[in-house]
């Protein structure tokens, strides 16, 4: 589903990915472990599309598409999903036009009529209860006042409703209290565990993982794979250390 064949990339004229390959099939969930600075974040930018990543080498297809050729709405369009490490506020809009509109400017691009505002109600009242999202709280500003959960939270409201075929989701578990991490391990598991996703799930710490079970877990670190493994890797790293584990 996602095949990422020896990607280098650069920011500023600095290297950051360095022969990164990786291949995630339908049905599937990877984690990404890694240090601080390993270049976790620059690789969901690429996938993203993020201007200012320049790649010198290799290549990206996703669902048998270039998805390197292809601009940021349009790989959203195509399916992908990026959750973020740091989500933006935006002042003046709230999360349900902010959700209709996201949603309707895909389906638009893929050719399919926008949902009516009470469609579009209904389906964001189903997912908001599989975060434990009360309606109110979908009314109120993108962001604005949010505690970090809550944020994560509306972002895997956002995730169901755009409903995408794969999700890269960096750090989605930072920030969260022990009922919040369960409520979005939760919500990625209703979301994206279906035969024809997959989901990059990147994540410093395990504890995520007992919730969304990877099928593979892969140690990145200085901008490539190092190590990769089964779900077991994910509970030596958190014992040993990534010094250990990944020299
Ligand atoms: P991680 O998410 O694994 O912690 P990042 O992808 O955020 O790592 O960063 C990888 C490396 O790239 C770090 O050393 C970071 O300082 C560097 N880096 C990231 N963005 C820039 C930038 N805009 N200019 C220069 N260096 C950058
Ligand atoms: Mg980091
Ligand atoms: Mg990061």
């Amino acid at each position: 589903m996602l095949k990422i064949e020896n990607l280098h990339a650069e920011v500023d004229g600095n290297k950051i990915l360095n022969g990164l390959s990786l291949e995630v099939g339908a049905g599937e969930v990877h984690a990404i472990m890694g240090p601080n600075g390993a270049g976790k974040s620059t690789l969901a930018y690429v996938l993203g599309g993020r201007p200012g990543y320049e790649i010198t080498e290799g290549s990206v297809t996703f669902a048998g598409q270039d998805l390197l050729g292809l601009e940021p709405h349009e790989r959203a369009a195509a399916g992908m999903f990026l959750g973020f490490q740091y989500p933006v506020e935006i002042p003046g809009v709230s999360n349900v036009q902010f959700l209709r509109e996201a949603l309707n400017s895909q389906r638009r691009a893929r050719g399919e009529e926008p949902l009516s505002g009470g469609d579009f109600l209904k389906l964001a009242k189903e997912k908001a209860g599989l975060l434990r999202m009360d309606m109110e709280m979908l009314k109120r500003n993108v962001n604005v006042g949010f505690s970090g959960g809550e944020k994560k939270r509306a972002e895997m409201v956002q995730m169901g409703i755009l409903d995408p075929k794969f999700a890269v989701l960096d750090e989605t578990d930072s920030g969260l209290d022990i009922d919040a991490l369960r409520i979005v391990g939760e919500g990625i598991n209703a979301i994206m565990r279906q035969p024809d996703k997959g989901v990059l799930l990147i994540t410093h710490y395990q504890r995520l993982l007992d919730y969304v079970k990877p099928d593979k877990v892969h140690v990145l670190a200085k901008g490539r794979i190092v190590k990769s493994g089964g779900a077991d890797l994910a509970l030596e790293l958190e014992r040993e250390g990534y010094e250990t584990v990944a020299a």
